[in-house]
């Protein structure tokens, strides 16, 4: 461990000290086969936090094997839905009474705010739990009413399921990926994303106290060329969900279609606000600042555009700038930060390069936004917000910046607003805003995306579907009921009545 940053807990300080850190693969932990590592950064600091093992495609194959021979040999698939939930339950428990100690290794890998990590941590929990339950009420036969035969679809879970996750949430989207495909009864081989690895491999502790069968899950770190390209390969595979940006999505659904495994993409966005003159302009300039500044504006489905009414447009543009303004920027750690930096270099050089491209193409800077340097942690990976504004045609509107920078557009009526809403081609999430809830809901409905949220922004809810559609996802999303049933393959069984 090279960081300056001070450790709060000695279970951190401990897991931290066995860098180089393996991977877990068949419940054993493992070094990569030709020993090479890469090392994972403090984005407060900028200083390496651990080197961590890198998995060649041999590594990736074993870990494919493991998951392979632990569906058929472990019993876990044949566990029957209540018993695997104990397990599930009891990893929940674990994960809760060290809630602290994985937030902190999150705070410290990702940048975010101390307390963000822990509702990260906490949600992890909330879906372990969701699926888990779930799994005991669902209906595992349904019979069928067809006229001369006995029939009826059996749900059975479908074998190795494969998870590449990016590295804004590690630890909050490893729970909504694996929960329902564990519950179902599968096991899961899991690419974490090279920023930010620490957090799953941290959890693979967990997951061998409860008890959890060897191989049930396997974790493999490493670069996305490389390990996550080698997973996507992987004939074995009975199921891939990707998560991260729509680029790398078509590539993993590329290689998966050539053996014909079915992939869920969970991908980018640039969700829009659409704010009319009657609504309370500023707890909603509040809310949408409070969106698109967290996690440092690196989150899929934040307010990224702002839509707004011209009534209405400068006395939003003000109460927002004055609060971006006020923003305490800073580390994770330190009590008080609201906004931490971005997760590397290249996110911040992605950022500021937005920010420049934009004016170069005519836009208006509301607030200037650009580097930043916090006292003492000078290495840091900082921004300062920005509020861009311009026609819809500019680059900022158009695509995904992924950093704490909306984009300001103006509307006169109702359908214009839908119109610039509409002309995306992200498809994840928008959300409305007026005092006429007719209106907010008629506008609701007439979003192209996955999740349309009303007088709020960035709504999650265990049983509520969350997905994307056009360049940002598909394959159902997560977060649903129907979720867990992705997870699961449908086998009719019939016989023909005399
Ligand atoms: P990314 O696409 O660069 O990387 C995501 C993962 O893919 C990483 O683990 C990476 O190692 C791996 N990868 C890279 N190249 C690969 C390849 N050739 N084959 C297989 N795997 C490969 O995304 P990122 O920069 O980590 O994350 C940011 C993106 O993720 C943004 O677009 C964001 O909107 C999106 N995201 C979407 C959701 C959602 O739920 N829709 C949630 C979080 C993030």
């Amino acid at each position: 461990m090279q960081t300056t940053a001070t450790i709060q807990h000695k279970e951190v300080q401990e897991f931290l000290s066995k860098a180089p850190l393996s991977f877990s693969v068949g419940g054993k932990w493992v070094p990569s086969s030709n020993g090479k590592t890469f090392p994972t950064f403090d984005p407060g600091t900028g200083e390496i936090l651990a080197e961590v093992y890198e998995a060649t495609a041999q590594d990736v194959e074993k870990a494919v094997a493991a998951a392979a021979h632990a569906f058929t040999h472990s019993g876990w698939a044949r566990l029957a839905p209540n018993e695997r939930a104990v397990f599930l339950h009891r990893l929940a428990d674990l994960v809760e009474g060290q809630r602290d100690v994985v937030a902190e290794i999150e705070s410290l890998d990702v940048g975010k705010p101390l307390a963000q990590a822990q509702g990260d941590v906490q949600n992890f929990c909330q879906t372990i739990r969701y699926y888990a339950d779930l799994s005991v009420h669902v209906q595992y036969r349904t019979a069928l009413a067809v006229p001369h035969h006995e029939a009826r679809v059996v749900h059975q879970p479908r074998g190795v399921c494969a998870f590449i996750f990016p590295w804004n949430f590690p630890f909050l989207l490893v729970g909504w990926g694996i929960a329902p495909a564990l519950a179902a009864g599968n096991t899961v081989v899991i690419k974490p994303a090279e920023e930010t690895p620490l957090s799953t491999l941290y959890l693979m502790n967990l997951v061998h106290q409860a008890g959890i069968p060897d191989g049930v899950v396997n974790v493999v770190t490493g670069t996305g060329e490389g390990a996550g390209a080698a997973l996507t390969r992987d004939p074995r595979l009975a199921r891939m969900s990707f998560t991260g940006s729509p680029e790398v999505g078509r590539l993993v659904a590329r290689e998966c279609g050539q053996n014909l495994v079915p992939v869920k993409l969970e991908l980018g966005g640039k969700g829009a606000a659409v704010v009319f003159e009657d609504a309370d302009v500023d707890a909603t300039a509040n809310a949408l600042v409070s969106a698109i500044t967290l996690n440092t504006g690196q989150v899929c489905c934040t307010a990224s555009r702002w839509v707004v009414q011209e009534s209405i447009y400068d006395q939003l543009v003000s109460s927002a700038a004055a609060r971006m303004k006020n923003l305490q920027i800073g580390y994770g750690h330190d009590a008080g930060t609201q906004m931490g930096p971005v997760v590397s270099p290249k996110q911040r050089d992605r950022v500021l390069g937005y920010i420049k491209k934009a004016q170069q193409e005519g836009a208006e800077a509301v607030l200037e936004g650009g580097p930043l340097k916090v006292s003492g942690k000078e290495k840091g990976f900082y921004v300062k917000p920005a509020i861009l504004a311009g026609d819809a045609g500019n680059v900022a509107c158009r695509e995904e910046i992924f950093g704490p920078v909306p984009y300001l557009l103006k509307f006169k009526n109702e359908d214009e607003a839908i119109q610039l809403v509409n002309r995306s081609s992200y498809g994840l999430a928008n959300s409305v805003w007026s005092a006429d809830l007719q209106r907010a809901n008629r506008v609701a409905e007439s979003m192209i995306a996955g999740n349309s949220w009303v007088n709020a922004h960035n709504v999650f809810v265990h049983g509520i579907p969350y997905g994307g559609v056009n360049l940002s996802g598909m394959g159902g999303g997560v977060l649903g009921p129907n979720t867990f049933f992705d997870y699961l393959r449908d086998l009719s069984v019939v016989r023909p009545l005399a």
